[in-house]
Formats: C-alpha cells, sequence, structure tokens
C-alpha cells in the first residue's frame, strides 16, 4: 500500500455491539445466558467508574509521552482478586505507583503518567480452557474473578460476578481518589486524575465492557488494552476498541507481523492521533533484538506515533520443574535495557514501563537473580491467582536500575 496517500475507505459503522458479529477470541461461555442479560441490564444503569473529562486529560498527556516529553509507569496485578481489595493492599499499590514515578521523574527528568492494572483487572485470557487441579479433577481455567473463582467449586462462570466487580472496581477508586492528596505542582494538576492514578485493565469481557460504554467513552477504566491472545485484526476486540474514546493499548509478542501492527493502527486510529495507541512490547529478552526493530521501523514508515512500553514480564515467565511459573528480575532487567537501546538505535524512543507488581513486601514470586537454582527455588508466599508478580522491592529495583542505566 502507498503510504504517502491519504486513504480514502470509508469505515464500516461502529456501534457498541458491532464486536458481536466478529469472532472473539477467549470467549466466556455462560450456562445461563438470560441471568447474564439481566445482569448486564443492571449494569448498564449504574454510573459512571471513572469521568470522562479524564479519560480526555489522559489522552493529551499520553501525546506528551509519544514525543518522548513524559515517561509513563503502568504496573499492578496479573488478576486483581477481589479478596485482596482492602485498605492496606490497595493502599501498597497506591503507594508502590507513585514511588516509582518519583524515582522516575526525579531520575529521567521528565513528568510521569502513573496508570494501574487496577480497579477492574478481573478478567483473564489463558493458553488452556481447562486445567487439572493437584487433586486429579479437570475443570475449567481460572479466568479472573470477573469471571469465575479460584476454588474448585467456582470454576463455572458466574454473572453475578460482574456486579461485584463493578462494586469493588467503585471502592479501590473511591480509596484511591482519598488517599491521592492534591496534586503538588502545576504539572500533576495538569497531568494527574482525581485517583492519582489512572486505571486500567485489559478489555477481555467484551459483554461487560461493551455495558460499560457511554457515549463513546468506555467509563469503567481511563485506558483500556488488547492482550496478546486477543489481537486479531477481524476479531470481535479490535473492532470493539476501535470505536472507545479511551487511549487503547495492544501489547505485541514476538510472532507481531510489522504489516499487520500497521494495518491494525489504521483501524485502532483512523485518524492517526498522538498518543492515542499505546503498544506494550513483550518479546522476551532472547527474541528482543531479533523482533524490536522491524516493529520500530515499520511504525516509522507509516503516519503513527504511538507510545512505546516495555512489558518485560510476559516473555519472560518461566516454570520450576514442579511446574511454579515465575520471573527473574535480572532477565526483566535486560529486556527492558534492550528495549531502550534499540528504541534509541532506531530513532524511536522507549515511552514507559509495563509491570505486574505488587505493593505487598513479603511476596515471594519472582526470583532476583539466574544464580538462584529453579529446581531449589522456595516461594513461601507465592499468592498470586495468575501470573508472578514482583515484590515491592523488586519492583522498585527494577526502577532504579532503569534509571541508573
Ligand atoms: C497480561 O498482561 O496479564 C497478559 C495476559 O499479557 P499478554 O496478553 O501480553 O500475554
Ligand atoms: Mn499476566
Amino acid at each position: 500500500m502507498d503510504r504517502s496517500k491519504p486513504t480514502t475507505a470509508i469505515p464500516e459503522p461502529w456501534s457498541i455491539n458491532t464486536w458481536q458479529s466478529k469472532s472473539i477470541a477467549q470467549p466466556i461461555i455462560y450456562e445461563d445466558e438470560d441471568k447474564l442479560s439481566k445482569t448486564l441490564v443492571q449494569l448498564a444503569a449504574l454510573p459512571d467508574l471513572v469521568p470522562t473529562q479524564e479519560i480526555d486529560q489522559l489522552c493529551e498527556t499520553l501525546l506528551f509521552a509519544a514525543r518522548g516529553q513524559m515517561f509513563v509507569v503502568q504496573g499492578g496485578d496479573c488478576a486483581e482478586a477481589f479478596h485482596e481489595i482492602t485498605r492496606p493492599i490497595v493502599s501498597g499499590k497506591r503507594e508502590l505507583l507513585v514511588a516509582q514515578a518519583k524515582t522516575l521523574s526525579e531520575g529521567l527528568g521528565k513528568p510521569i503518567i502513573p496508570i494501574g492494572r487496577i480497579a477492574g483487572q478481573y478478567s483473564k485470557p489463558r493458553s488452556n480452557c481447562y486445567e487439572t487441579l493437584s487433586c486429579g479433577s479437570r475443570v475449567n481455567s481460572y479466568r479472573g474473578d470477573n469471571v469465575n473463582g479460584p476454588e474448585k467449586s467456582e470454576r463455572d462462570p458466574n454473572p453475578e460476578r460482574l456486579c461485584v466487580g463493578y462494586h469493588l472496581a467503585a471502592a479501590t477508586l473511591s480509596m484511591l481518589r482519598a488517599e491521592s492528596g492534591q496534586p503538588r505542582t502545576e504539572i500533576e494538576r495538569f497531568t494527574l486524575p482525581s485517583s492519582g492514578v489512572f486505571t486500567s485493565h485489559e478489555a477481555l469481557h467484551l459483554p461487560l465492557e461493551s455495558t460499560m460504554t457511554r457515549f463513546g467513552y468506555n467509563t469503567s477504566a481511563h485506558m483500556l488494552w488488547i492482550g496478546e491472545r486477543t489481537r486479531q485484526l477481524d476479531g470481535g476486540h479490535v473492532e470493539y476498541l476501535r470505536g472507545v474514546k479511551n487511549p487503547v493499548g495492544v501489547k505485541l509478542g514476538p510472532t507481531t507481523n510489522p504489516s499487520d501492527l500497521i494495518e491494525m493502527l489504521d483501524k485502532l486510529n483512523p485518524r492517526g492521533t498522538v498518543g492515542k495507541i499505546i503498544l506494550i512490547t513483550r518479546m522476551g529478552a532472547k527474541n528482543v533484538e531479533d523482533k524490536l526493530p522491524a516493529l520500530i521501523r515499520e511504525i516509522k514508515k507509516s503516519n503513527h506515533v504511538p507510545v512505546w512500553l516495555c512489558d518485560p514480564c510476559h516473555g519472560n515467565t518461566v516454570s520450576t520443574p514442579s511446574k511454579v511459573k515465575t520471573r527473574i528480575v535480572e532477565q526483566m532487567l535486560e529486556e527492558l535495557k534492550l528495549t531502550h537501546l534499540i528504541h534509541a538505535e532506531n530513532d524511536s524512543q522507549l515511552g514507559g514501563i509495563h509491570i505486574e507488581q505488587t505493593g505487598e513486601a513479603d511476596v515471594t514470586e519472582c526470583l532476583d537473580s539466574y544464580s538462584q537454582d529453579l529446581s531449589q527455588a522456595q516461594f513461601p508466599e507465592y499468592r498470586t491467582l495468575c501470573d508472578p508478580r514482583l515484590s515491592k522491592s523488586q519492583a522498585m529495583f527494577l526502577i532504579r536500575e532503569y534509571v541508573q542505566f
């Protein structure tokens, strides 16, 4: 395609339901569809969780990150657990993001845009539909607390959980707002939302996401993303997200094809609005040098100016011989540094970092270095319901090492 000419194709009409005619990856199958419909009717009548002005504010702020003048730190659980929505745990997550933003701001000399994987990160894609529990039973995989529960008896998707999720997201936001205090500087007044940190989650559950969409805004979070498993060009997730006014993230793994990427951005952001799209690369330390340069070059040839984030988590997950999923901080740091250098070499800029982390100090889910023997590793406080998270000190370490690099 000749990219120097403006595209003349008129996009197909979009509504909050056009995704329904597309194929849906990672669907959630409810036995009682009537109950799902009734739940969605209830949710549709409930207030917005985030103000639409703050969604616009994030769009405006991300423009600066796309131009290299600001930097994003996006972090939080792989899957937020309902039972962990407590005062100390929510506080800890907010404080960690604020501390990371402070270190980054001092180290990089730029204002920071903090975004939590928080107040709605309750729906998960999974590689396998089923899993075998240690007791030998084969059950539906855990798909996030919005869908089903981790216990054996809770594995059937239950629509009522969506209402619980809505109210817990509202409670989380309420607490974030109460603790966020007054913005200290002129820049913060311009860039930060009432909750102190912006909120985000994976837009996996399309019946829920479309229900929460009003006047083109997904009012359940400031930012939404599509995952590595749901970014099919003709799929329902891209179809849904191409119509929303929120900033949209796209996870990109090592199999991403450069020309498909441009086609996707033409769909998600046909006007080429700067900063509307956040590309979150998660190549794995061993693939990044091989795979990332072609994507950056293809973007530079196009008329798109995204914000590039590095997710050094999802390409570096390893399992111990006893099948505990973990990550090695040293390897994550390697991907982060390589990603930074590859951008610089290709006349591009890394615009932020995306991490799975918890504000809790005692969690033991990730290992510090390669020198630890995987077969001997102990994980006494392994509490995640999904992927392993960096502890508070590991998460701060990663950020400090990055700014000193
Ligand atoms: C995630 O962010 O938890 C996730 C599932 O990531 P990805 O889509 O990149 O695998
Ligand atoms: Mn994850």
